[in-house]
């Protein structure tokens, strides 16, 4: 349901439009968040899935964003723990690199300084054991390895518990509901929905209007007659892929001598995460990023000369994503030096009325842009309502925990119907103590725990379809759960008819 009027409306459900939209609902604001596509679907849900300072970004002098994005860190391991997780991280050093062994070491100690001391495990340099340990690596040439910290997640999951958890607070949330127009009107904005659903069209005020719509910033942009010079943007294209599991545990940060960075990142029990390219996007369209063979091939060569016995090759990929960012360009020619901090640029339509752009920025910072987007907002806009949460500390749906008591009762019922721990342990990793409702769902729906395809059971289905707004069957298997990775064409079949029942 829509209201006709709101204080802030809010475009884009990817991290920063849902964390503004969390933000303005916290502290009392009627908010509407409304998104084209799905939660996450866009440069969100196809990142390296680092909550992160940015070891990297210390060579570009960019401290501030490393100095915030290390604080926003500890947050979210604190608010989000379900969906943020420490990990460590190796950076081999070889003969001959570009950047040698003291250098990254002063890098990992100036990390660790910026992190502060309640933070995670601190860096250090593997003793020749403990690297002569990790075989997985090229021996040959190798004349260091450097260990530090920093944070993993499931970025289009934290992308739709921050959307759920805004809605939470009251705000109202949509997703496949786009924004077609705008027409500032005296002391308010009236913005026309296209509700890709129903395919029926809505018209809704709002006061203050945020466009947090990434790449496609710009484009809205043009809906509204400017006076003010937007900052000049370069559009920057990454892909990662998705293998077999290589090693467990602890992730690399490779240097390849081109100067660029790669990650090779342990993924979700089974799998190994391999990316990032950074090659300049000059495509028009932003819905589907195509990665291109060359970069897929770059990946590829650096990870078996990096991990000889990998044996990695194209035929082993189950997965490739690709993203394209949008970075506040000062000139600079290398896209791996310019900076990842945000840019937020107002106008002032009125005494208690504007529109405010958010670019750039990084997936671990958008809960202090959303702090500061709406810092701009209440110089001039009173809230509707009390301010009844603290982003910096109250938690993310899911991060709450179930009475050991309760979780016992639930898990017996569950097994009853054949339904084992591993099924419990799974659902916690994915929905968190939000593992009871998908439960409910199951036990309380008939046939709910059925298996319709190998690791989800019908039940589970209907929860992300009702609570979680799963629509799709990429709704589904990409963003919610994994099964992307595994699902045969067949499966999908099954599941796309499953959906056609809601
Ligand atoms: C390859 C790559 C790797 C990255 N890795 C990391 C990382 O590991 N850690 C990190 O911290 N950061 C990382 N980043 C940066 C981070 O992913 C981005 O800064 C962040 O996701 C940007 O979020 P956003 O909400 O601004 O944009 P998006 O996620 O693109 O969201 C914008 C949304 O607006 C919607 N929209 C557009 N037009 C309309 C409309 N008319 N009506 C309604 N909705 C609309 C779109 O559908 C889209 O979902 C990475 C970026 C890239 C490209």
């Amino acid at each position: 349901m829509l209201q006709q009027e709101y204080q802030v409306l809010v475009i884009g459900g990817g991290i920063n439009g849902t964390g503004v939209a969390r933000e303005a609902a916290s502290q009392g604001y009627s908010t509407l968040l409304v998104e084209k596509n799905d939660f996450g679907h866009a440069t969100s849900g196809n990142s390296s899935k680092l909550v992160h300072g940015g070891i990297r970004y210390l060579e570009n002098y960019d401290f501030k964003l490393v100095h915030e994005s290390l604080k926003e860190r500890r947050v979210l391991l604190r608010t989000a723990p379900h969906l943020v997780h420490p990990l460590r991280f190796n950076i081999p050093v070889y003969e001959g690199d570009k950047r040698p062994a003291w250098m990254v070491q002063t890098g990992c100690k100036l990390y660790d300084l910026f992190a502060g001391r309640k933070n995670l495990k601190h860096s250090c340099r593997l003793d020749k054991k403990a690297a002569s340990a990790l075989t997985v690596l090229r021996q040959e040439g190798l004349s260091a390895i450097l260990q530090y910290s920093d944070a993993q997640t499931d970025d289009s999951r934290l992308c739709l518990a921050t959307a759920l958890t805004a809605e939470l607070y009251g705000a109202d949330v949509h997703n496949y509901m786009a924004v077609t127009q705008i027409h500032p009107q005296g002391d308010h904005y009236q913005v026309t929905l296209h509700d890709h659903r129903t395919r029926q069209e809505h018209s809704v005020r709002c006061k203050y209007l945020v466009n947090a719509a990434g790449p496609w910033v710009p484009g809205l942009d043009t809906m509204l007659p400017h006076t003010k010079v937007h900052p000049a943007l370069k559009y920057v294209r990454g892909i990662h892929f998705v293998v077999p599991k290589m090693f467990d545990h602890q992730g690399f940060l490779i240097m390849p001598a081109d100067g660029r960075i790669v990650f090779v990142l342990p993924w979700k029990d089974n799998f190994t995460l391999i990316g990032t390219t950074e090659s300049e996007y000059t495509g028009s369209q932003f819905d589907v990023i195509p990665p291109s063979q060359e970069e897929i091939s770059y990946l590829l060569d650096v990870t078996s000369h990096y991990f000889p016995a990998s044996n990695i090759a194209q035929k082993d990929i189950l997965h490739i994503y690709s993203g394209v960012r949008c970075l506040v360009s000062h000139g600079e020619s290398n896209m791996t030096t310019m900076s990842r901090e945000y840019g937020i640029v107002e106008e002032q339509q009125n005494a208690d009325s504007g529109y405010l752009a958010v670019f750039g920025g990084k997936l671990t910072s958008y809960r202090s842009l959303g702090e500061k987007v709406v810092k701009r907002i209440r110089a001039s806009l009173v809230p509707q309502g009390p301010r009844n949460h603290h982003t910096e500390t109250d938690l993310i749906l899911g991060a709450g925990q179930v009475p050991e008591g309760i979780a016992a009762s639930w898990k017996k019922r569950l097994a009853a119907v054949g339904l084992d721990k591993t099924w419990v342990q799974k659902w916690q990793s994915r929905y968190g103590s939000q593992w009871l409702e998908v439960a409910r769902y199951i036990l309380d729906q008939e046939g709910g725990e059925q298996e319709i395809i190998p690791g989800l059971c019908r039940g589970e289905l209907s929860y992300m379809h009702t609570e979680e707004k799963a629509v799709s069957l990429e709704d589904i298997i990409v963003r919610r759960t994994k099964l992307v990775y595994t699902a045969s064409d067949e499966e999908k079949e099954i599941l796309i008819r499953e959906l056609e029942k809601f």
